[in-house]
């Protein structure tokens, strides 16, 4: 029987970095061609096209990139791939698996992998992550789950993965909802059953700005007073516990909040915002009447690709009722 054809493309990160002298640090440098043959066994399961698309560490990473890396990936599925993999640098791997996910239409899987060592670190795992996700990626109960994030011989779903720790091996994690699944021995096993999804359209403007700010205690508020005066079109802030800001930020929040869309996710690393507990001004329930919007489970990071993609194809307006039913989360 023909084997399954696989597309593996590598963008950078620490699984494709080395040293070039003792003193200088790791830079990315390793190709695709040259990480496949750190885990050979892959060439045994599939017919692997790979490409590097990218040497750059994951903070240098763009939507434009992204959209190109995006349409390679499209193509590939188009030529018969039965699955795509993508390694990248885990720095800003939560975020990318999320702006693929909104907009990956396939059954095929796509998955993300990187490495939290680099290649010529004793013990470095990024051959292992690379063979698991070349694993997930080809596994039939893979199809029908949209993007996912394979580290450490766990399987994470994009809509809820986070990048939880900066430097051990264990660095993501998926706060309340836990790993869709895992690598036992050689299987793939997904601990639910597919989520329902929605894919947005791809964006036909990207030029918009959506502005990220952090509340912290006894902030000055100069950035957010300035943030319609700078030209964003759209806000997120990281707020305090359940989605709640000082009363000065709450003021200001209000006079933006009627020119650009405002959403209101929580700083805490976890969990969902309110909607209607608390009436303090500045509380959920206060910045909902000025106009804002709750980012429920999305962290502030995927809450401002989400209005960044929902603006780039014109369904700004469906903000609210993205934000409320973003059932990618729940069976
Ligand atoms: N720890 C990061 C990585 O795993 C650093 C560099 C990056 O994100 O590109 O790749």
């Amino acid at each position: 029987m023909d084997q399954p054809k696989l597309a593996i493309a590598a963008l950078g990160g620490t699984v494709s970095m080395q040293a070039r002298n003792a003193e200088e640090g790791v830079f990315p440098t390793i190709s695709g061609e040259t990480l496949l043959t750190s885990a050979p066994q892959i060439m045994t399961l599939a017919r692997v096209t790979v490409e590097t698309l990218g040497l750059l560490p994951s903070a240098s990473l763009d939507f434009e990139f992204l959209l190109s890396v995006l349409s390679w990936a499209n193509f590939q599925i188009k030529q018969g791939a039965v699955g795509v993999v993508i390694t990248q640098g885990t720095d800003t791997l939560e975020e990318t698996a999320t702006f693929f996910d909104h907009l990956w239409d396939h059954d095929e899987p796509l998955v993300l992998t990187g490495a939290m060592r680099s290649a010529a670190q004793t013990g470095a795992e990024g051959p292992a992550n690379l063979l698991d996700a070349c694993r997930v990626a080809l596994a039939e109960n893979s199809r029908r789950r949209g993007v996912q994030v394979v580290m450490n011989g766990q399987i994470h779903q994009a809509s809820v993965v986070r990048k939880t720790d900066s430097l051990a091996l264990q660095a993501f994690s998926s706060p309340i909802f836990g790993p869709a699944g895992m690598l036992v021995e050689e299987t793939v096993r997904y601990l639910r059953q597919p989520a329902q999804r929605r894919v947005l359209p791809l964006p036909k403007k990207t030029t918009q700005k959506i502005a990220l700010l952090q509340a912290t205690l006894s902030a000055d508020t100069l950035l957010l007073e300035n943030i319609l005066e700078l030209g964003y079109d759209g806000l997120v802030i990281s707020a305090f516990g359940a989605g709640h800001l000082s009363k000065s930020w709450a003021d200001i929040v209000e006079k933006i909040a009627e020119r650009i869309p405002v959403i209101i996710a929580t700083r805490t690393g976890s969990g969902s915002t309110a909607q209607s507990s608390y009436g303090f001004m500045g509380s959920e329930m206060d910045l909902i009447r000025k106009g804002a919007s709750m980012a429920g489970f999305l962290c502030p990071r995927k809450a401002r690709i989400l209005l960044w993609l929902l603006m780039g194809c014109q369904r700004q307006a469906e903000l609210a009722r993205y934000l409320k039913e973003d059932i990618r989360f729940q069976n």
